[in-house]
């Protein structure tokens, strides 16, 4: 895919669209950043940039040309694919097969290409063994890594990498992703959006039944706010983080406050007098207008301000029946 169908992260193809150009690119990239956002994407974009056979004047890929297409699906012989194997890890022998056949020309290509997925998959011995190249790299080659956890990948690793850090997407761009390329029809994409933390590869990963189990929780919880009593509030919180033996996760938890947060986040929409279309969960418009009553505007703002402090307890590792409770004390 040429950097321009990639959806977001515009300033980062740009800068190595622009590096492309005037071949100033570097010749070892590490593409940090959450998962899920694109890194992989922009490396194959990088690519392409640099064998497509019939580049645009701004130095990108055509996507249509022999070589894009070849690199596309992953037969062009010069551009070589690393990524982990069924045990998680990335192995020596794989690094020092593709090593050996970077000391050769590219037999099709202008440049040859090595991309890592996931290169903190590495494991120590296959770093070590990259090590040399990455210092030197052999003419015409160029190492495009990616990473969610740059951190764990050796010093001398990181050392020898100029690193790229790419930011998350606003929900529109995961829509956008979600609808152009994997065929998610658009109410879905628009609430999957909301609840992805900016990452359409976690949005993927949420299957819509997931999605709605969450909503469900999320709608219990939030009647927390109807309720009188604390004794109440605990019950509701009990009964969101579920009986004993079948507790919801941490991540169910989460899930949970997300799509607490996108209800609340509509309810204020509806507040401020949007239309039902623009809603997350549009879907359920009697739902998000009975919310709505039980939260005025300021109760709505208060409630949202609640479970993001929430989410951040949830991520710092606190007890997740604890924070329910909290929040089910507080709406
Ligand atoms: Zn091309």
């Amino acid at each position: 895919m040429p950097f321009r169908d990639v959806v977001g992260h515009r300033a980062l193809t740009a800068l190595l669209r622009e590096a492309v150009t005037r071949g100033t690119l570097p010749p070892t990239l590490l593409l940090a950043g959450p998962a899920g956002v694109g890194k992989w994407r922009v490396a194959g974009a990088v690519a392409e940039a640099l064998n497509c056979q019939a580049p645009a004047a701004d130095g990108d890929a055509c996507g249509e040309c022999r070589a894009c297409d070849r690199i596309q699906r992953d037969v062009h012989v010069d551009v070589l694919r690393l990524t982990a194997d069924e045990s998680g890890g990335i192995k020596v022998d794989v690094v020092r097969d593709a090593l050996e056949r970077c000391g050769f020309r590219p037999f099709e290509g202008a440049r040859r290409v090595v991309l890592i997925r996931d290169a903190e998959g590495l494991l120590e011995a296959a770093q070590n063994a990259l090590l040399k190249s990455l210092e030197e790299p052999p003419p015409a080659t160029v190492f495009v890594l990616t990473s969610a956890a740059p951190d764990a990948l050796l010093r001398t690793v990181r050392s020898r990498t100029m690193r790229l850090t790419f930011g998350r997407l606003p929900p529109a761009d995961i829509a956008t992703v979600l609808t152009r390329d994997h065929d998610v029809a658009a109410g879905e994409a628009q609430r999957l959006a909301m609840l992805a933390d900016g990452s359409p590869g976690a949005a993927l990963t949420l299957a819509t039944s997931t999605l709605n189990e969450s909503r469900e929780g999320a709608i219990a919880l939030l009647g927390a706010a109807g309720a009188g009593d604390l004794a109440a509030r605990l019950a509701v919180a009990k009964s969101v983080v579920g009986e004993k033996k079948d507790e919801r996760t941490r991540q169910e938890l989460q899930a949970v406050m997300r799509a607490a947060s996108a209800l609340v986040r509509d309810v204020a929409a509806l507040h401020a007098g949007a239309d039902h279309r623009v809603l997350a969960n549009g879907d359920v418009p009697e739902v998000v207008a009975a919310l709505a009553r039980r939260l005025p505007a300021p109760a709505a703002r208060k409630a949202f301000a609640t479970l993001d402090r929430a989410l951040t307890a949830l991520e710092r590792n606190a007890g997740t029946k604890v924070v329910t409770e909290w929040v089910a004390s507080e709406l």
